[in-house]
């Protein structure tokens, strides 16, 4: 985690309220990362939408840079209801359809801006994933919050598609096991689920390939199931 200039003096508290926070968004940048402007831009903001954009950026190398802290330009208006269920986390996989922009979002979320041409095609590097999953869980965890306080922007305001290509249910999913584990403590299993792979399974819960295939008599370390049951220690 990099902290960018005074982050935490940097917000728009004087353009509207900052509070209570209830949740965490996910959002694309549509910037390209080969002009290394992403964390910049979303810093600075520009003359029709001034900065910060966002608390966080999380570029293609997964390294979250918090860029402010406060009240920042990223939600926009949403629905009531959506902010209800992401308060109560009383939602299935999908928080309700949201068709209603009345709802300051600014005010109530966490906003993480994450690198993507957002185009569809762009891909979302492994390690910017986990650190999606990383930061969120943080924010939630700081709060007492689940995995089901993180949505997509595009499941707050109407017209959005961010974050693009990003399973959001399958995030939020991932977000509630972390925070299943007490920081420091040790889950003692996981299962596999799509997208998977050992040497990944193993820096998120920090251990090594070595260590979990003998532990799981895995004969082929590449060869994981979806579904599939591993012990952790
Ligand atoms: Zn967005």
């Amino acid at each position: 985690m990099k902290v960018v200039g005074d982050a935490e003096h940097h917000n728009r508290n004087h353009k509207g309220p900052w509070g209570p926070a209830h949740g965490v968004m996910i959002h694309h940048t549509v910037t390209d990362a080969d002009r290394h402007d992403t964390v910049d831009i979303c810093r600075r903001g520009y003359a029709s939408l001034p900065g910060p954009l966002c608390h966080g950026v999380i570029t293609k190398d997964g390294t979250v840079h918090v860029v402010g802290y406060g009240r920042t330009n990223h939600a926009g208006g949403g629905d009531d209801e959506v902010l209800r269920a992401v308060i109560a986390e009383s939602y299935g996989a999908r928080p309700p359809a949201d068709n209603e922009s009345g709802t300051d979002g600014n005010r109530h979320f966490y906003g993480f801006e994450c690198e993507n041409l957002g185009d569809g095609k762009d891909p979302w590097p492994a390690a910017q994933v986990e650190a999606m999953e990383r930061a969120a869980a943080a924010v939630c965890r700081a709060h007492g919050w689940g995995g089901r306080s993180v949505i997509g922007h595009a499941e707050w305001q109407p017209g959005k598609v961010d974050p693009l290509g990003v399973d959001m249910p399958d995030l939020r999913e991932r977000v509630g096991d972390r925070l299943k584990n007490k920081p420091g403590g040790r889950p003692a299993t996981y299962t596999v689920r799509k997208g998977d792979t050992l040497s990944r399974i193993a820096r998120t819960h920090d251990t090594t390939v070595a260590k979990l295939a003998r532990l799981n008599r895995l004969v082929d370390p590449d060869r994981i199931t979806v579904g599939q049951q591993l012990k952790l220690k």
